[in-house]
């Protein structure tokens, strides 16, 4: 299914993965759009039947933040005929979507159609007056005609996830009494508007795709007959295709994060796929060909979007066709370097693939002189250049003194979520196979056979280990280390207090409160964990009842700081971990200073009050040191010898960091 072509009448896409709409920040920096051009184009040539590009605003106050990602007048054309010239000449085609943010955009001049706040924005919207949305159908309708004259296949009009278009649709954010408030009619005047004004400017050979928020898990949402409804008026309207928008970004409930179960949501695009004529595409959390392909055979669907998956690999349709599927680099739905930098208002990137957003500046060359090179430690920093070296012409032996790959994502991949750090290790065992690089697992490499290795170089990449801080009873039998409990060595009873609420603190509480951590949850079992109405009878989907499993554990999460808990977890996802500890009631406590461990528990005072937690067990989770004992030897030796990952520095590790250091070392080698 997934390779048949879609035939949409006046044009042919080639396949039925659908590349969606991300912003990447590009828009704003320098040579941003030639860099988008290298970035689609890539993608382009990865074989993927459409692209959608990130949101362009039809004006200015609509914009994400910053000011390039605007489409309105004549002068901004050349720099998106760029991308289009790119994507064509890999022989793709390519939607540029158009999104006005209305109250989710980030600076004081945003809009709305009523002056309601957002819970995630820092302005209040000023509410657009009656003329002015008709103004606002012209922006679309003209922003469209330029994307047609820069050579784009089509316009995605962007009319869900809480943007400006959704915001008009519902009556949580649209309390307005003109012909453009009041009635469902009334409020999905804007859009059917828009559509209408947009296909009568660029003439019916044009895909105009229209995103539907089809369930948008807020309060006061659409119902399913609403969604229904304004599907068949955008068919009659003209449009091409539908994409499925799930879930508005205020929304408490995962829509794409590793807490959501893969294809999650196509259900919802199955719904609508009986009602209306025109081809469906459902979208989020798909990451596999092997998924979109099931997704496809249930006939959830038409057509599968996936956005992430091309930024953690831009070959992925491409891998898929040659029977390659397994050599492809998963998307592991981390956001820690996509979603999260665009956030902090960085440029988008990813975790496993430091070249996405930098095609321009990390292409790979061949290496001018083939060295023998010597890579310690078998973690993403020593998988990422042991598998780039070897690809520009490097012979590489890589030393592991585990009996297998993986460092701490073999760690990582047992916390509930976090399975799909499995693909990731499936994707480095496969290259290494593929690129003939030799492996010596199971033994610690010594600094004597490495001298004697004949090595031109060597890359220390032997990570970390973990801080055993001083504290009477630190080697009472209690006590446990996080590497011993989630590798299965050790068993916690049932009261556990962990010492070091960081990222790995957070994950062992996690951890400890499933019963059975290894069993991936059920799509069923997810939408009635966040309270979700799978008839999407009631407003939003949401039926206000989630239902929420005892834990198996009670668990005492400690650190000695006072803020709050969790803050350092990731700006787009560490807001489920601290929701799912709190359902889990794991107790959050700071300011604590640890006195001592005893048959009895953890003695420890907080605000000058001693405490004793009467727990069966402590595990530690207090942060790391370095482990690089081998480099002052090799160095003596005369052994150029590079530090990269944890090996190098351990405050602030973490596998984005890890693969990007290996990555940029081995490429300029
Ligand atoms: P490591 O992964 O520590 O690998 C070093 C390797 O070197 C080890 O396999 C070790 O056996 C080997 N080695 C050491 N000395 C020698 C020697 N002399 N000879 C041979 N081999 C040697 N990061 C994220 O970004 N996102 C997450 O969601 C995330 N979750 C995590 C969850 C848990 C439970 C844990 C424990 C970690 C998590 N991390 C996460 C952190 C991430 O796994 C680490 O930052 C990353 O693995 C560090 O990579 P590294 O290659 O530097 O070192
Ligand atoms: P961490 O985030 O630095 O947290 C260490 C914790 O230990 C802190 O809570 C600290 O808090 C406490 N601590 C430090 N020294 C201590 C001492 N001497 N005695 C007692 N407590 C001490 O480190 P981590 O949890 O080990 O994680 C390691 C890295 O992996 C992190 O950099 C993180 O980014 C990464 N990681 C990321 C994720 C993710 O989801 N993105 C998940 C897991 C890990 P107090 O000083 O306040 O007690
Ligand atoms: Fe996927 Fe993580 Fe890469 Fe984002 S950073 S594309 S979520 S793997």
């Amino acid at each position: 299914h997934l390779f048949e072509p879609l035939d949409l009448g006046f044009t042919t896409l080639k396949n039925r993965v659908l590349m969606g709409s991300m912003h990447t920040g590009l828009e704003d920096v320098k040579d941003g759009f030639q860099r988008l051009a290298a970035f689609y184009g890539e993608r382009a040539k990865g074989g993927v039947g459409l692209i959608v590009t990130g949101g362009i605003a039809p004006r200015a106050e609509g914009v994400v933040g910053g000011s390039g990602g605007v489409l309105t007048g004549e002068e901004d054309v050349p720099n998106h005929r760029l991308i289009t010239e790119a994507v064509h000449g890999e022989g793709g085609k390519i939607l540029m979507q158009i999104l006005h943010t209305g109250r989710y955009a980030n600076h004081p001049e945003c809009v709305a159609p009523s002056p309601i706040k957002s819970p995630i924005s820092r302005y209040e919207p000023r509410e657009l007056g009656g003329g002015e949305v008709w103004g606002m159908v012209e922006d679309f309708a003209n922003c469209a005609q330029y994307a047609q004259e820069a050579g784009y296949d089509g316009v995605e009009i962007m009319g869900s996830e809480g943007y400006l278009i959704s915001e008009f649709i519902v009556q949580r954010t649209n309390h307005r009494t003109d012909i453009w408030g009041g009635s469902y009619e009334n409020r999905i005047r804007l859009p059917l508007e828009i559509l209408r004004a947009t296909r009568a400017r660029v003439g019916p050979d044009f895909i105009i795709m229209f995103r539907l928020s089809m369930i948008d898990l807020v309060e006061d949402g659409s119902t399913w007959s609403e969604v229904e409804q304004l599907a068949q008026e955008l068919e009659a309207g003209g449009a091409t295709l539908i994409n499925t928008g799930i879930g508005w970004h205020e929304a408490r409930v995962p829509t794409i994060a590793q807490a959501t179960p893969g294809a999650a949501w196509s259900w919802v695009t199955a719904k609508l796929r009986g009602a209306v004529g025109l081809p469906v595409v459902t979208s989020n959390r798909i990451n596999t060909p092997e998924l979109a392909e099931e997704v496809l055979a249930r006939g959830d669907a038409d057509m599968v979007s996936m956005a992430r998956p091309f930024l953690a690999d831009s070959q992925l349709v491409a891998k898929a066709a040659a029977g390659r599927a397994d050599e492809i680099n998963n998307c592991i739905a981390c956001n820690q370097a996509c979603l999260d930098f665009i956030f902090s208002g960085d440029v988008c990137t990813c975790l496993v693939n430091p070249q996405a957003c930098y095609e321009t500046e990390l292409s790979q060359e061949p290496c001018q002189t083939a060295m023998n090179i010597a890579i310690v430690g078998a973690g993403p920093a020593g998988l990422t250049a042991a598998i780039t070296a070897a690809e520009r012409g490097h012979k590489i032996t890589l030393f592991e003194a585990g009996a297998e790959i993986g460092g701490q994502l073999l760690l990582a991949k047992v916390i509930p979520g976090k399975e799909e750090f499995d693909k990731t290790l499936r994707y480095f065992r496969r290259r290494l196979e593929v690129l003939g690089v030799e492996q010596r697992l199971g033994r610690t490499a010594t600094a004597g056979e490495l001298i004697k290795g004949e090595f031109d170089q060597v890359i220390l990449a032997t990570g970390i280990t973990a801080r055993r801080p001083e504290m009477e009873g630190v080697d009472h039998p209690k006590v446990l280390s996080y590497a011993d409990l989630l590798l299965g060595k050790v068993q916690a009873g049932r009261r556990v207090a962990i010492m070091g609420a960081g990222g790995i603190g957070f994950d062992v509480a996690d951890f400890l409160t499933h019963a059975a951590p290894n069993a991936a949850q059920s799509r069923e079992d997810f939408l009635s964990y966040w309270g979700i109405d799978p008839q999407i009878s009631l407003p939003g989907g949401l039926t206000g009842k989630p239902d929420i499993p005892e834990p198996a554990r009670e668990i005492y999460l400690l650190q000695r700081k006072t803020s709050r808990h969790g803050a350092s977890l990731g700006k787009t996802t560490g807001w489920i971990t601290r929701a799912r500890l709190q359902n889990a009631k794991v107790n959050l406590l700071g300011g604590v200073t640890y006195e001592k461990m005893d048959d009895q528990g953890l003695h420890i005072t907080i605000d000058e009050e001693p405490r004793i937690l009467e727990v069966d067990n402590l595990v530690i989770c207090a942060g790391q040191v370095p482990l690089w004992d081998l480099q002052a030897e090799l160095e003596t030796a005369g052994l150029p010898v590079h530090l990269i990952g944890g090996a190098d520095e351990a405050g602030g590790l973490d596998a984005r960091r890890a693969i990007d250091q290996g990555f940029r070392l081995a490429s300029s080698l």
